[in-house]
């Protein structure tokens, strides 16, 4: 069996993925952040600025969203990635947002600077190759019942195909316990950290599905090695289209970030970053 890129053996030296002025893995940290699902213009481009202004790294925001239900909002589709693209331009945040069909990747690959793998197509085969071919960075959620070696298989998928530039995300898995959404595999960070060089990031929102647990679980997850963040952030939490009981307000963000701060100690200032 030949050697798996994604391991250590393959390269004892971490992976620093590069995206516009920040970095990620080998040392850097970076936070993403934003709402679920892009709603609307008015958003988006209150969010960023103030996002910009403390020193997120990179802008997120599904134009594609995975419902459980039909029935529940969908995303906006081209007019929330060109919405999503023209934020990030504005205050020049790099932005990440979800491919969930490869049908849709042309227009994915457009308007974005990392492409989202979500958890429920982890395991996508095809989409897996189609980004694996891309010369954009690609951000793999771990899925909902996933062992970390499926995770890491998923992801060799991609740099199998040449793509290099793999960002992995813990995001909670399938258990029990239904306190919380999903359960943070925490040992799993430091697993990844452990069996490859690539960065990994968590992602406290979905991981725990209630916006008061996130500043404690981004903490944890920070102290375990995590690369980074990916968290929920919303104008108005209550009136989300989706995922408003796990997202932040912009302060509460904001208090997350020097709250993590000590930790962290992110490449690029993580107040008034420029
Ligand atoms: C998301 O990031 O909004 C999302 C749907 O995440 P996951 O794939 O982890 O459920
Ligand atoms: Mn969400």
């Amino acid at each position: 069996m030949p050697l798996k890129l994604y391991s250590r053996e393959y390269s004892k030296e971490d992976t620093t993925i590069r995206i516009g002025n920040f970095a990620v893995g080998g040392g850097a940290k970076a936070i993403i952040a934003g709402p679920c699902a892009v709603e609307n213009s008015e958003l988006m481009f209150t969010l960023a600025p103030l996002l910009k202004d403390m020193g997120v790294h990179a802008l997120r925001g599904g134009a594609y969203k995975p419902r459980t239900s039909p029935y529940s909002f969908q995303g906006l589709g081209l007019e929330g990635l060109q919405i999503l693209y023209q934020a990030g331009q504005r205050v020049g945040l790099p932005v990440v947002t979800e491919l969930l069909d490869v049908r849709d990747f042309d227009q994915v690959y457009q308007y974005a600077d990392i492409i989202q793998i979500g958890s429920r197509n982890m395991q996508n085969f095809s989409l897996l190759r189609e980004v694996g071919r891309a010369d954009k960075p690609v951000l793999l959620k771990r899925g909902l019942a996933a062992t970390i070696e499926e995770w890491l298989l998923a992801a060799e998928y991609i740099l199998s195909e040449g793509n290099r530039q793999v960002i992995l995300c813990e995001r909670g898995i399938r258990t029990f316990e239904n306190y919380t959404r999903n359960t943070l595999d925490i040992a799993a960070v430091a697993a990844v950290k452990h069996l490859s060089h690539l960065p990994v990031i968590v992602d406290p929102s979905h991981a725990t599905g209630r916006s008061e647990l996130v500043v404690p679980v981004s903490k944890g997850a920070m102290a375990a090695g995590a690369d980074g963040l990916i968290v929920e952030v919303h104008t108005n939490p209550q009136q989300a289209l989706s995922d408003g009981v796990q997202s932040l307000c912009p302060e509460e963000l904001a208090q997350l970030i020097k709250d993590v701060q000590a930790i962290i100690n992110c490449q690029s200032p993580v107040v008034g970053g420029q």
